[in-house]
């Protein structure tokens, strides 16, 4: 029936549009691992409902530390940076949700944790900019990059959260 057929095309769209939901790239830098704030951290992302697509602790090497932070390189503190997100493991994760960049950012709060709003995971938690425990990509465009970048192929669990519709109506 026709009522049939288009049930089908709209799951189909709904399939298309689910298969590009917005994802982020989301580390926990080496000194919130050494501090012990692994769970802190996660369970914000969690709490706000987020879809948790990746997670590993991994000891990055330089290259893709270098390879990460590419834009910065020009900057007088870049060898520190790199020095810094290689000095241990860090904790890499992917997070899905409609408008996840824009929104981790604003959980994660400003680069200086001095200037971080209390209630963000800077503001909360760090001190100083070269210590600022957690990295959240800038753009979906770099969400994708980074994602691509720090997991391979298979490293993301296809899966759906049984709290999704009780957070998106
Ligand atoms: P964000 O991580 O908030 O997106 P940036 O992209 O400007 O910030 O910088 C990337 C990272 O480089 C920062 O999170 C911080 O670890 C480091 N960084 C930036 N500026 C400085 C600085 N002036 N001194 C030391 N480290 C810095």
């Amino acid at each position: 029936s026709s009522a049939a057929s288009s049930l089908l095309i709209q799951k189909c769209a709904c399939f298309l549009v689910a298969s590009e939901v917005e994802q982020t790239y989301i580390m926990i830098k080496p000194d919130g691992v050494q501090r012990g704030l692994v769970g802190e951290i996660i369970s914000r992302f969690e709490k706000k409902g987020f879809l948790l697509k990746g997670l590993k602790l991994f000891q990055c090497p330089k290259d893709l530390a270098q390879e990460h932070y590419k834009d910065l390189k020009e900057r007088p503190f870049f060898p520190n940076l790199i020095d810094y997100i290689t000095s241990g493991p860090v904790v890499c994760m992917a997070w899905e949700g409609d408008g996840v960049v824009a929104s981790a950012r604003k959980l994660i709060g400003a680069t200086n944790p001095l200037q971080a709003e209390p209630g963000t995971i800077r503001g909360d938690l760090a001190v100083q900019t070269g210590r600022n425990v957690v990295h959240g990509s800038d753009s979906p465009d770099n969400g994708k990059r980074e994602i691509g970048l720090w997991f391979k192929e298979g490293e993301l669990a296809q899966w759906e959260s049984v709290q999704t519709p009780w957070l998106i109506e």
